[in-house]
């Protein structure tokens, strides 16, 4: 019997250069370059687009944002709506931002992926969600790499295990590397615990660590 042929997937290098040094850009032009991004995502992702993935959740937030939030993609609630975090682990994430003393709109909030990650779970006979496949992340990583370059953050907080593996391409878990600041480009990168992880684990302790990391990130910005 022939044996089925396995694909190699590339995830895309980071891009080369510290995001200090690229061509400064205005607010408008931001508005710009991010707009004609979602619009090319639309139509390059249009093929894998279904009856699971109904959309994309490019992300939001402000162009000029001083703190980025990157999580893993969209689940079923993103997918609804188009927005990303406005499920459960949305609502604890706005409260975080809050207590960092901003706003939602204050900051850009994105993920690895922008079409929700879910297959038909034949035993419990549902849709679940699941972690993007590598396939799925070489197709749209690309897309943050360059919301990053374009909204030039001052901080990034990356949310859960898969947020700094594919980002940053660290496969430390996120037990032992959250609150240890990384660096993508030059920007200094905090990694902290998914909030569905949180809700899931809402000890006082876990609670007390991902305060510990979000004022980490308030001390930066003294904010
Ligand atoms: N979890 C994520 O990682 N991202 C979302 O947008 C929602 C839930």
């Amino acid at each position: 019997m022939a044996r089925a042929k396995k694909v190699e997937v590339v995830i895309p290098a980071i891009p080369a250069g510290k995001i200090a040094d690229l061509q400064p850009l205005s607010r408008e032009q931001k508005i710009a370059q991010l707009a004609a991004m979602a619009q090319r995502a639309e139509r390059d992702l249009q093929p894998f687009i279904n009856e699971i993935s109904t959309r994309l959740v490019f992300g939001e937030g402000d162009p000029d944002a001083p703190i980025m939030f990157v999580g893993e993609g969209p689940g079923i609630e993103e997918d609804r709506t188009g927005r990303p975090f406005v499920g459960r682990s949305g609502q604890l994430l706005d409260k975080q931002i809050k207590a960092m003393g901003y706003a939602r709109e204050q900051v850009f909030i994105g993920n690895i992926v922008k079409l929700r990650s879910a297959s038909f779970d034949e035993e419990m006979g549902r849709v679940r969600d699941r972690p993007p496949t590598p396939a799925e992340v070489a197709r749209q990583i690309h897309i943050l790499h360059e919301q990053i370059a374009i909204i030039r953050p001052r901080a990034i907080i990356t949310l859960g295990a898969p947020a700094i593996k594919w980002l940053l391409g660290v496969t430390e878990g996120v037990m032992k590397i959250r609150g240890t600041w990384l660096d993508y480009r030059g920007i200094p990168t905090l990694p902290t615990y998914h909030p569905a992880f949180l809700l899931r684990q809402y000890t006082d302790e876990n609670r007390r660590k991902v305060w510990e990391d979000l004022q980490k990130v308030m001390a930066l910005l003294k904010k």
